[in-house]
């Protein structure tokens, strides 16, 4: 079955003023629906590679077919990361980390304020296009990194749980060139329940 864009869970106005609602719009409909049509194309050509899940296909490129490795890579690992993205971001809640999600992160980075300066400096050197994420190892323990382009780390054996968008479409409209500015804004609309439920 071809691949669709998920529903949000919120309105284009709901995470405002930390993005605003024109940026959600041509960010959802356009450049998310994009990656999934240059995915589904690409498919096309597969069709029984529509049986598999994406996280399976992004697990697995080396067994792509060449012939489509890089639209799937991009096409797919587009449509995996904004499904992410909008599903782990949300209206301003006061919530922060539960207890056991902020333990984990404690025994990962010694404390939060030490995981936030280095999600942040990821997601701010990540030079062009790209994303800062956190993400959970083999062993259980959580990791920040940066991947350009659309490029995800389930490709590298991760898991990951949260990821911000750092290409200029994702907050140009609102922030310029102010990235920084949008990293830090980032903070207040994290949906800490639904990061938690991305563990295994
Ligand atoms: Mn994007």
């Amino acid at each position: 079955m071809a691949y669709e864009l998920p529903k949000l869970q919120y309105s284009f106005d709901a995470l405002e003023p930390y993005i605003d609602a024109k940026t959600m719009e041509i960010h959802y409909t356009k450049h998310h629906q994009t990656y999934i049509t240059n995915l589904n194309k690409a498919l096309e050509s597969y069709p029984e590679l529509f049986e598999k899940n994406l996280e399976e296909l992004l697990e697995n490129l080396d067994q792509i077919p060449e012939s489509i490795r890089a639209a799937v890579r991009n096409g797919g690992g587009g449509h995996f990361n904004h499904s992410l993205f909008w599903e782990t971001i949300g209206p301003k809640s006061s919530n922060g980390p539960t207890d056991s999600m902020n333990k984990l992160i404690s025994d990962s980075f010694g404390n939060f304020e030490n995981f936030k300066a280095d999600f942040t400096e990821k997601a701010t050197k990540q030079f062009g296009s790209g994303w800062g994420w956190l993400c959970q190892d083999n062993s259980g323990k959580l990791v920040t990194l940066s991947s350009p382009n659309q490029d995800t780390p389930l490709s590298s054996g991760l898991n990951p749980i949260l990821g911000i968008d750092v290409w200029e479409h994702a907050y140009y409209l609102n922030y310029q060139n102010r990235r920084p500015d949008y990293i830090s804004a980032f903070w207040e609309i994290v949906d800490w329940r639904s990061v938690e439920t991305k563990l295994k």
